[in-house]
Parts: C-alpha cells; sequence; structure tokens
C-alpha cells in the first residue's frame, strides 16, 4: 500500500491505443507534471476539453516531433482523476517513439499495464467492478459481451452492491444500537427487525446468485466440444460451421491429432468450437493416444457437447458412451454423410439432425440450433450482473454471514455476521468502507438521547 502515495507523485504516459502502424495515435499522460509537460512539448494548453492543433517540439534540441491535437483534462474531471491530457500523435512508430522520449526526458516514465484506471479506482472514479467493466469492454469480442461489460462498467453490479450494503449497515446500526441501548428507551424489536432484515437480504442475493452463471459464461465465452469417430467429418463440420461465419475471432491450431479449436460469434455469443481427435482405441499410436486424452478432457469442460455420426454406418460405441456419460450436460447430435444414406431420426437416444457438411444440407438448422443452445445459457447480456466469480464468491459469502446473523442465538453474535457480511460486499466493490458506512449510518440514527 505504501507504493501508492510514491505511485501518485509521478507522471505517467502510455499509448491508449494498439501498437500497430496507423493514421492516428493517442498517447495519454496523466499525473501532477501532466500540465508541465504538455506545456513544455506544446508551449501551451488548450481551454479544458476542447482540442487545439499544436506543434510539439523536442525539448533538447527544439525540433519539431509532430502536430497533433492536444486535449486537457485538469483533475478531478478526468479519467483518473488526476491532470490528464491526450495527444492524438500521427500514428507512426518514430512520431511516437520521439515523443515517448522528449515526456521521459521532461520526468515522466511510460506506465505499467492497468495503471490509469489503477489510479481512477484509488481516486474513487471507479469502483472495483467498474474497472473490471472496464477491462471486459475493451476485450468484449461479440455484441452480448459488450452490452454486458458496458452494464458493468457503468456502475449496474456497483449500484447493486451498494444498496445492499446501505440496507445492510443499517440492520447493523439498529442491531449494535439494540445491544449498546440494551436498558434503554429503545424500541424493544430492534434486534428482531434486525434478523428480518438479515433473511430478506440473503434471500435477494441468493435469488442474484441463482443465475446459471450466465455473466461468467458470457465473459469468458461457451465452449463447446465435438466428438466422434474418425472420419465421420467433424473437421468437415467445424470448417462449414466457421466458414458461414462472418466473425471469426482467432483460430488455434494444432495437428489433426490435437484439439482444433476456432472462436465463432453465434449470435452475439462467443463460442469456441473444439474439434476433437477421432476417439478410438489407440494404445498403438502414442501421439494419438494423447490426442484421444485431450479429447475426452476436453470434452469434458464443455458447456456443450455436438456428437458427430455417420448416416451410413452404425453409431461407434465411444461416442456412444460418451454420449451417455455427459452428466446432465445438453447435447447436439447430427447424423452426418446424409448425401450418403438417410441418417436414423434418433441416435443414443436423441433426435439426430440430419446435415451433411459436404452438400450443406441441414447446416442452418444445426447452426441455429447451436445458437439456441448458447443463447439459453448465457442470455444476450441484459440480465445477469454478475460475471465473475470473485463476485459469487464475495456474495456466496455475504449470504452465509446473512443466514448466520439471521440464526445467530446472542444480539453480539448477530452484529458480528452482519459486521462480517457486510465486508464481503466491500471487498466486492473495494469501496465500502465499514466504519465509514456506519458513521454515516449512526449520524442519521436517532437513538433519542
Ligand atoms: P473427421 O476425422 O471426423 O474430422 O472427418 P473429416 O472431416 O476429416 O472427414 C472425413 C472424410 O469424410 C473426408 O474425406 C470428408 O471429405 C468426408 N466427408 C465429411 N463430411 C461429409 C459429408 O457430409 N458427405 C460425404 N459424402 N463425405 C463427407
Amino acid at each position: 500500500m505504501s507504493g501508492f502515495a510514491a505511485d501518485a507523485m509521478e507522471t505517467i504516459f502510455a499509448l491508449a491505443t494498439g501498437g500497430s502502424r496507423a493514421a492516428v495515435a493517442v498517447l495519454r499522460i496523466s499525473g501532477p507534471g501532466a500540465r508541465r509537460m504538455v506545456e513544455g512539448l506544446a508551449g501551451a494548453l488548450p481551454p479544458p476539453r476542447q482540442a487545439r492543433l499544436a506543434r510539439l517540439r523536442d525539448p533538447v534540441s527544439g525540433e519539431t516531433l509532430d502536430r497533433a491535437l492536444l486535449l486537457w483534462f485538469p483533475g478531478p474531471r478526468s479519467y483518473t482523476g488526476e491532470d490528464l491530457a491526450e495527444l492524438h500523435l500521427h500514428g507512426g512508430p518514430a512520431v511516437i517513439a520521439g515523443v515517448a522520449e522528449a515526456l521521459v526526458a521532461h520526468g515522466a516514465r511510460p506506465a505499467v499495464p492497468g495503471e490509469f484506471t489503477r489510479r481512477a479506482f484509488l481516486n474513487g472514479k471507479l469502483d472495483l467492478t467498474e474497472a473490471e467493466g472496464v477491462a471486459d469492454l475493451i476485450a468484449a469480442e461479440t455484441a452480448a459481451q459488450r452490452r454486458q461489460a458496458l452494464r458493468q462498467a457503468e456502475g449496474a453490479l456497483a449500484r447493486l452492491t451498494n444498496g445492499w450494503a446501505a440496507r445492510l449497515a443499517s440492520l447493523l446500526a439498529q442491531q449494535e444500537a439494540a445491544i449498546e441501548f440494551a436498558d434503554e428507551d429503545l424500541p424493544t424489536d430492534l434486534g428482531d427487525r434486525a434478523r428480518d432484515g438479515a433473511r430478506a437480504l440473503a434471500a435477494e442475493i441468493a435469488a442474484h446468485l441463482e443465475d446459471g452463471r450466465q455473466g461468467e459464461r458470457l465473459r469468458e465465452g461457451l465452449l463447446v466440444a465435438i466428438i466422434g469417430a474418425p472420419n465421420v467429418g467433424k473437421s468437415s463440420l467445424l470448417n462449414a460451421l466457421v466458414g458461414r461465419e462472418a466473425a471469426i475471432v482467432s483460430t488455434r491450431a494444432g495437428t489433426t491429432r490435437d484439439v482444433i479449436e476456432a472462436r465463432l460469434d453465434l449470435r452475439g455469443v462467443p463460442v469456441t468450437l473444439a474439434d476433437t481427435a477421432g476417439l478410438r482405441e489407440a494404445d498403438s499410436d502414442e501421439i494419438e493416444a494423447e490426442g484421444v486424452r485431450r479429447a475426452l478432457r476436453r470434452a469434458e469442460q464443455a458447456d456443450l457437447l455436438l456428437a458427430v455420426f455417420t448416416a451410413d454406418a452404425a453409431p461407434d460405441p465411444a461416442t456412444l458412451d460418451l454420449l451417455a456419460r455427459r452428466d446432465g450436460r445438453e447435447a447436439v447430435v447430427v447424423a452426418n454423410k446424409v448425401d450418403l444414406a438417410a441418417g436414423p431420426p434418433a441416435i443414443g437416444g436423441l433426435p439426430a439432425l440430419q446435415v451433411s457438411a459436404r452438400t450443406g444440407q441441414g447446416l442452418d438448422a444445426l447452426h441455429q440450433r447451436l445458437a439456441a443452445e448458447a443463447a439459453t445459457r448465457v442470455g444476450q447480456g441484459a440480465t445477469a450482473v454478475l460475471t465473475r466469480p470473485r463476485h459469487r464468491a464475495a456474495l456466496n459469502e455475504a449470504a452465509a454471514w446473512l443466514r448466520e446473523a439471521e440464526a445467530a442465538p446472542l444480539p453480539e453474535l448477530t452484529a458480528e455476521a452482519l459486521r462480517a457480511a457486510l465486508h464481503a460486499l466491500g471487498r466486492l466493490t473495494g469501496r465500502v468502507g465499514v466504519e465509514e458506512i456506519l458513521d454515516r449510518v449512526f449520524a442519521d440514527f436517532c437513538i433519542g438521547k
């Protein structure tokens, strides 16, 4: 913690835009020296929050480094809460390097990753959940992820948590008053009221915890494992599905015996499609055996199984077996190669979609089915507020303490548990200081004295 104060004395800079060559590169400078440094580079600052074209000069040689657009955000009304300037440079590497060297000559240093947002957090511009939302927004690959991240960056989870924390603090205040002034003329049911409130709050938090992990799933993306015997057409189906998707985000290639993964944007839901090595006994071939092991592991992690059989042969037992052992997870079954033979209407007790990776028959239906399955697992980013295991852990802890508070046999223990619940909520936002919130609540809590 002691490092923070010293850090905040330093003026930092970083490219806010991507590293590759571009027409424009935005460089941000934040900290107490920002004014002096930008004046040193550009001569004078524009009025706050107004753009001005400026000639940037090397502090030593006086040589012009660039003609750039300059924006000035005096603290605290800036992203970090500190004095902050934005230089919209021409995006070439020599321009960026020249301006960076000039800033270093003026005493600035390059920021470490996340440092601008960390300063924003420390200066109270956003809380931890909002900072996470900003990170998620930058990482968002699909529309549904973007919606979810934006809601969080705009404080959806923070508001919910702060509302709970405020109620909890007033319950705690009532409980403490009941203990403190037990002999005096206070309403005698204060303790009961605190316990009732704890029960109601625990139920409300529990309702949010029962969201099917939609937010986390959307944030991470769904994993769909394609399973099936060799040569049933798994790779062909993956290619066909990926080929009809406009937005392929990335592809991780392995050998044909490894797991090959492709990212798809299935109507806003990010899906990783993993083509696993063919499932068969393979003791004779070390590499293939390893491929099968990885395939099985991937299938175990998957949110959804896509089981592929061929229409022109009997279903293979290994895939049927895996399908049977899928532990309640959904599976989509396809009979591929229906151009060669009519497939059975059901395989392994599940309806089989009739498809042909070769002719394209049934691929629209398969695509729609996968998109629908994906959508039911993550929603569309409009509802879930918990997006990380960290959120879930903190709320689980808060709910557990609230139940403890309700059941506690002594008023002092109820107060202890309420206080612990408040701490758990405080850790979620990184904001709620328990004593501080208690001070506030006590300040307008009439104890009749
Ligand atoms: P994988 O081992 O399960 O990944 O199977 P592949 O995708 O490599 O396909 C195995 C063979 O089946 C290849 O020769 C494909 O061209 C062929 N194949 C895949 N899908 C179809 C299909 O729908 N119809 C026909 N006739 N052949 C297919």
